[in-house]
C-alpha cells in the first residue's frame, strides 16, 4: 500500500486528481473528505494543504506527494524529488515598483524585501553577492511595496497580470518550478515497485499527451 498526498484545493489539485485517473486509478472523491482509497490499486490518497506536503513525506506519513518545486526547495527536501510532472510551471521572481530605477540585481543591495521564499531568495542573493534584508510574509506580497513595508517582493508569477495590477515590474527570474512527484526515503521493496509502476504509468501519460 502505498499514501500519496496531494493538494486538498488549489492550483496543483485538479491537474494531480487528472494526472492520477489517468494512469488508469479510480477513486471516489468528495469535497469534505480528507482521505480516499483506490478502488484498483493498492494507493490511498490523503488531502492536504501544499506547504504541508514536503514535511509529511520526509517524516513517511505520506510515501508519496505532488507539490511544486518552489515549495519543495523552499521546505529543504529537494532531494525527494523522483518525476517531474510537467504542470503548474511558473517562476518565482524579483519585481520593484515600476517607476524605480533597476539596472541590476545590485540595486537591491541593503534594501528591504517581502517573499514567502525566505530560503530560496537568500540562497539566489548570497550567489549574486547581494546583501539584503528579506520579510518573510506568508501572501499577498505584492502590496508590500505600496505600504512601505519593502522596496522589492520575490513572488510567484505566471502571466505577470497581479504585478502590473500593483505597480510592479518583474525584474529578475529567481526560479522555475512545475510540479513534481516525491517520495518518502525509506519505501519497502513492494512499495518501491509499486512506485515503479506508478512512475512508467506517469511517463506514458506524458508521452500520450505530446
Ligand atoms: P494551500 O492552501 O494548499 O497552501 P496555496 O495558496 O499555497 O495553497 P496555490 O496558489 O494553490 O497554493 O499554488 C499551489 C502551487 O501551484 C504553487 O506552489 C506553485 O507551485 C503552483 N502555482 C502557483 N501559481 C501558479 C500559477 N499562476 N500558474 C501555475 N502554477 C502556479
Ligand atoms: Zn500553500
Amino acid at each position: 500500500m502505498l499514501r500519496l498526498a496531494i493538494q486538498k484545493s488549489g492550483r496543483l489539485s485538479e491537474d494531480s486528481l487528472a494526472l492520477i485517473r489517468e494512469c488508469g486509478i479510480s477513486f471516489v472523491s468528495s469535497s469534505y473528505k480528507l482521505k480516499t482509497e483506490a478502488t484498483n490499486f493498492p494507493l490511498e490518497i490523503l488531502f492536504l494543504r501544499d506547504d504541508d506536503i514536503p514535511g509529511y513525506v520526509q517524516d513517511g506519513v505520506a510515501d508519496l506527494g505532488i507539490v511544486g518545486q518552489n515549495v519543495l526547495v523552499e521546505a529543504g527536501f529537494p532531494g525527494l524529488e523522483v518525476e517531474a510532472l510537467g504542470f503548474s510551471k511558473c517562476r518565482l521572481s524579483l519585481a520593484v515598483p515600476r517607476a524605480d530605477a533597476y539596472a541590476s540585481v545590485e540595486a537591491l543591495q541593503g534594501k528591504n524585501i517581502a517573499t514567502s521564499y525566505p530560503n530560496i531568495l537568500g540562497r539566489y542573493l548570497a550567489e549574486q553577492g547581494v546583501r539584503a534584508n528579506l520579510h518573510t510574509i506568508s501572501g499577498s506580497v505584492e502590496i508590500a511595496p505600496s505600504i512601505g513595508l519593502a522596496e522589492a517582493i520575490c513572488d510567484i508569477v505566471s502571466s505577470g497580470s497581479t504585478l502590473l495590477g500593483n505597480g510592479l515590474r518583474e525584474v529578475e527570474t529567481v526560479f522555475r518550478s512545475e510540479a513534481v512527484l516525491i517520495a518518502q526515503p525509506h519505501l519497502t521493496p513492494g512499495q518501491t515497485d509499486l512506485l515503479e509502476q506508478l512512475r512508467f504509468r506517469m511517463q506514458a501519460v506524458r508521452r500520450a499527451r505530446r
